[in-house]
């Protein structure tokens, strides 16, 4: 086989596909090229697991079904998963003490779709514990650094996924989102990720954080690589998932390369108050300035509920995760206490040593909102106004086509730098009214603030617009090029 002339590691997914389909390298070459980096960048912090045997023998699957032309869309491209995805070959542990060492029976469906479309797992990736976090420092495995600044937080909760593929460890990861956990990394770490409309992507083995929020998608350094993978991932899934949508698979990319002139960008104005860091604030109306160079034409438009989507997210997402989180029992999964006098001291003793700090804040949040006296005094009026967030937004869409706005109000900060879990639930303020609303949300590189660190820019969509939001982004890919930085300190 002919050497291909650039690094493996440079090539996007969409490059190494075709590569691979002509057959320019093998899907164990470009395994093996990846295997070894992974490892080359250990004190990234970025694997959980990896398992060299399982990846080699699936890039030789993928190799036999390339020769024999009976090949997927993006056969034999390495990737790696969030470690909340549930895996047959791979250790699971959600970031957690509770699940260490702890192997699934079975595959999530996401895992299992994109095997289907050929890819070739690496292995897994570290993330808050959970889920719950925005710096991956809630992971009981050891915080991630950001490649662009080891000192710095790459953001979470899909830490590991954001660092990994900007670190260029990997050319696509997947990540999961309840409130931010795709885009707020994504922008941290200088990659694009999209969260899907929610019940796109089947929940099926994805570990449960908030059932009415969680969402699965990709993270890669193109949207247009997201689009190839989104496009594997979603469909319906009626068996195993009762809230995926009864919406068919679609190609995410047929849209991608669709003239934007004319295009309604909706900025809202809650999006850019006081609380944005001046760094980020020019970053992103420098992306908007080029939108309009584009021929797109900028809206005003109001989120008047955003404050809100704060207290509203941090009362149902403990909510959801307390009853979530009651199957870790010792009975069940992983984890079981060695010394307890009953059955009552079991539960008790093997939930206070397998869950960490914030996992347990979070119960104890969600089992006080829920219970009797409490629960339409916080429960209930946060649904209410859960519902008033998601009105909000399809009153701005009558004047728009997408939302844009920063993902987070300052680029990522220092390891350890934010000392009380308040200062982190308050950096949601932007990814939470998507969330809440259910709605698509993408991060796309706009350029770097204070300290050379990447600042992503929001791009929100209507309910299923998907290859819009794609197209949206990679309009600007094309027309610019801060996807394609490397971090400094990552070599060639
Ligand atoms: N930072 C948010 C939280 O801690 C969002 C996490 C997520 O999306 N999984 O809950």
């Amino acid at each position: 086989m002919t050497q291909p002339s650039t690094d493996l590691h440079d090539l996007t997914v969409a490059e190494l596909a075709s590569h691979l389909h002509e057959r320019k390298v093998s899907a164990v070459e470009a395994a093996q090229h990846f295997l070894v980096r992974a490892k080359a960048h250990a004190d990234l912090g970025a694997f959980l697991d990896t398992a060299e045997d399982v990846t080699l023998a699936q890039a030789r699957a993928a190799d036999a079904r390339l020769a024999a032309g009976a090949a997927g869309p993006l056969e034999g491209v390495p990737m790696a998963h969030k470690d909340i995805f549930v895996t047959r070959d791979f250790v699971t542990t959600a970031g957690s003490k509770m699940l260490a060492g702890y192997r699934s029976p079975f595959d999530a469906t996401v895992v299992s779709r994109l095997a289907q479309a050929g890819m070739v797992t690496l292995g897994k990736l570290n993330c808050d514990e959970f889920a719950m976090g925005s710096a991956n420092e809630n992971s009981a495995y050891g915080p991630v650094k950001n490649p662009w600044d080891a000192t710095r937080t790459p953001g979470g909760s899909s830490g590991g996924s954001a660092a990994a593929v900007a670190a260029r460890l990997i050319p696509a990861a997947t990540g999961t989102d309840t409130g931010g956990s795709i885009r707020q990394p994504a922008s941290f770490c200088g990659v694009t990720g999209i969260k899907p409309t929610y019940g796109r992507a089947s929940r099926y083995g994805m570990v449960a954080f908030a059932s009415s929020l969680d969402q699965a998608g990709p993270m890669a350094r193109t949207a247009q690589d997201c689009a190839l993978l989104l496009s594997a991932m979603c469909g319906p899934d009626p068996d195993r998932d009762a809230t995926s949508l009864d919406a068919p698979a679609e190609d995410f990319t047929r849209q991608l390369n669709d003239d934007i002139a004319g295009l309604r960008i909706g900025v809202p104005a809650e999006f850019f108050g006081d609380g944005l860091a001046p760094d980020v604030r020019a970053a992103v109306e420098a992306a908007l300035k080029q939108y309009e160079a584009l021929g797109a034409r900028l809206v005003p438009i109001s989120l008047p509920r955003t404050e809100l989507s704060i207290p509203v997210y941090y009362i149902i997402a403990p909510a959801e995760a307390s009853s979530n989180l009651s199957r870790f029992d010792g009975v069940k999964f992983g984890h079981r206490a060695q010394n307890y006098t009953d059955l009552g001291d079991m539960y008790r003793q093997t939930r206070a040593e397998g869950f960490g700090d914030e996992v347990k804040r979070r119960i104890m949040i969600g089992t006080y909102v829920l219970s009797h006296g409490y629960y339409d005094a916080y429960y209930l009026q946060a649904q209410k106004i859960r519902r008033m967030i998601a009105d909000d937004f399809q009153q701005a869409f009558k004047l728009c086509d997408v939302i844009a706005g920063p993902v987070a109000p300052t680029v990522a900060w220092k390891l350890g730098g934010h000392s009380d879990p308040l200062t982190d639930y308050l950096a949601d303020i932007f990814t939470l009214p998507g969330s809440l609303a259910g709605l698509p949300g993408m991060s796309v590189p706009v350029g770097f603030g204070a300290e050379h660190m990447p600042v992503g820019m929001q791009l929100i969509g209507n309910y299923l617009t998907e290859s819009r939001l794609l197209n949206v982004a990679h309009r600007f890919q094309q027309a610019t090029d801060w996807h394609t930085a490397r971090p400094q300190g990552i070599e060639k």
